[in-house]
């Protein structure tokens, strides 16, 4: 096993890695930027290091630093969370040639899933169902027509290297093909540095499931149920919820079985996601994500696991140990992402944090980096905390949700509370029949 793991970013997901090392006996080693000196994980973690200023190019994302971070303090694995560098596969690379260990999959995993197109290509040679769409990337405005013409509108312009929803447009009809093809292209230029695009068919009414998987490097891949990430905002997760609400059983065995079979034929190691569509009980592969995801926790709560420890065991080559009938999923989780926004508005609300009181209790769970009088930097991501419930059943875990969110003090700062207090008294969303358009207009219809 690691004797010291370097972890590669910042919040509640470094002090969430921070937990499962320290739970395992291996050290750890902070990284920071200037604006992150005083920060919790670096007041935990075993040792730390400065590798920049607060412009995250310049720090989180500064492979050479972060390297040169790794050797001096003699690690022997690094942990990169998820975003910033958890889906370069030429930082994975760096980091294997330097004779450390990539807590995730192979480079080549990584860069194949993160160019959505060549993973649609990958997935459908394995037999998973995809949402129709086009067969690769469109080479011009007219094949976008035909395509389109042959799939029907409305369709959805998609940039091939997307994430956290940018580069993403619809066409409802014929006249707003030429809008969103020139548009998705421009913001997939700005924010990935590449245009190419694909199409897919735009679902009206799905739900976003996603299975979360672990491989070991012998061979063995399983999978922990799946998670419900249908409440949205501009195509980015607020609540997950593991179980889904409506997914049975069956159907969870059924696509948990095609989906590991898939993973072993491709020789896939350590964690991952494959998000679906999920519509008139229907799975259609969008992505995956090779990495951990800020939603794990519910899937933890459910199957009883720590998936962080896990990736770090598979990444010292251990095997899993268990198989996929040893996995059992017990009762309901629901996570709730707070962010430093404006409950109504959205608009960011970094500052200090005067008081910070987190709820307790049974089955409450808090992933967060807050504390009193911490300041929350303007420079990186708004999330400030995961509040996670479990209990036996959906509705007790809503019951505690609000008893939880009543809880909670963040004090100085706007944030998301009154929005997730908003949701969780929502009779609709106790109903459990919602899509990945419902959140939308239950923001729209508060403002
Ligand atoms: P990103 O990598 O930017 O997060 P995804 O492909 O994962 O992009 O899609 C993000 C969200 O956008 C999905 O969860 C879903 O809500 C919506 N979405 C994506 N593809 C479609 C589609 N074909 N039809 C309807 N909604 C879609």
């Amino acid at each position: 096993m690691f004797g010291k793991v370097l972890i590669a970013n910042r919040g509640e997901i470094a002090l969430r890695v921070h937990r499962a090392c320290q739970e395992m006996g291996i050290r750890t080693v902070a990284v920071h930027s200037t604006a992150d000196a005083t920060a919790m994980h670096v007041r935990l973690a075993d040792e730390s290091v400065c590798i920049g200023p607060p412009n995250a190019r310049e720090s989180y994302l500064n492979t050479a630093a972060i390297l040169s971070a790794a050797t001096i303090t003699g690690a022997d694995a690094v942990h990169p969370g998820y975003g910033f560098l958890s889906e370069n596969a030429r930082f994975a690379e760096m980091v294997e040639a330097h004779g450390l260990k990539f807590i995730g999959p192979s480079p080549d995993h990584i860069r194949m899933m993160g160019d959505k197109i060549a993973a649609k290509d990958a997935m459908r040679r394995l037999d998973v169902p995809l949402v129709p769409g086009s067969p690769g990337a469109l080479e011009s405005l007219e094949e976008a027509r035909a395509v389109a013409d042959q799939i029907k509108y409305p369709v959805l312009i998609k940039a091939a290297a997307g994430g956290g929803g940018r580069g993403m447009k619809v066409a409802r009809s014929a006249d707003e093909l030429e809008d969103a093809w020139r548009v998705a292209r421009a913001e997939a230029k700005a924010a990935f540095g590449d245009d190419s695009v694909y199409m897919e068919k735009y679902l009206d009414r799905p739900r976003h499931i996603e299975l979360q998987v672990l491989a070991d490097t012998h061979g063995n891949v399983v999978h922990f149920g799946e998670r419900d990430c249908s409440l949205q905002r501009r195509h980015q997760k607020l609540v997950e919820e593991a179980g889904s609400p409506v997914l049975t059983a069956a159907d969870r065995e059924a696509m948990g079985a095609r989906v590991t079979g898939a993973l072993a034929k491709l020789g896939y190691r350590n964690a991952g996601t494959l998000e679906f569509l999920w519509q008139d009980g229907q799975f259609a592969f969008i992505e995956m994500n090779t990495r951990l995801q800020v939603e794990h926790p519910v899937t933890e709560m459910v199957c009883g696991i720590d998936l962080v420890k896990e990736q770090i065991r598979i990444a010292a080559g251990e095997p899993l140990g268990y198989g996929q009938g040893d996995i059992r999923f017990a009762g309901h989780a629901i996570e709730c992402r707070i962010t430093a926004e404006d409950p109504e508005t959205f608009a960011p609300s970094p500052g200090r944090v005067n008081t910070y009181h987190a709820p307790g209790g049974l089955g409450v769970r808090v992933d967060s980096a807050l504390y009193s009088g911490y300041t929350v930097p303007p420079h990186y991501d708004s999330l400030v905390a995961k509040l996670v419930v479990h209990a036996p059943t959906r509705p007790e875990a809503i019951g505690r949700m609000r008893r939880a969110l009543s809880e909670m003090v963040v004090a100085g700062i706007r944030t998301t509370l009154p929005l997730h207090q908003a949701v969780m008294d929502d009779p609709e969303f106790q109903s459990g029949e919602y899509t990945i358009h419902w959140l939308e207009r239950f923001v729209a219809e508060r403002q």
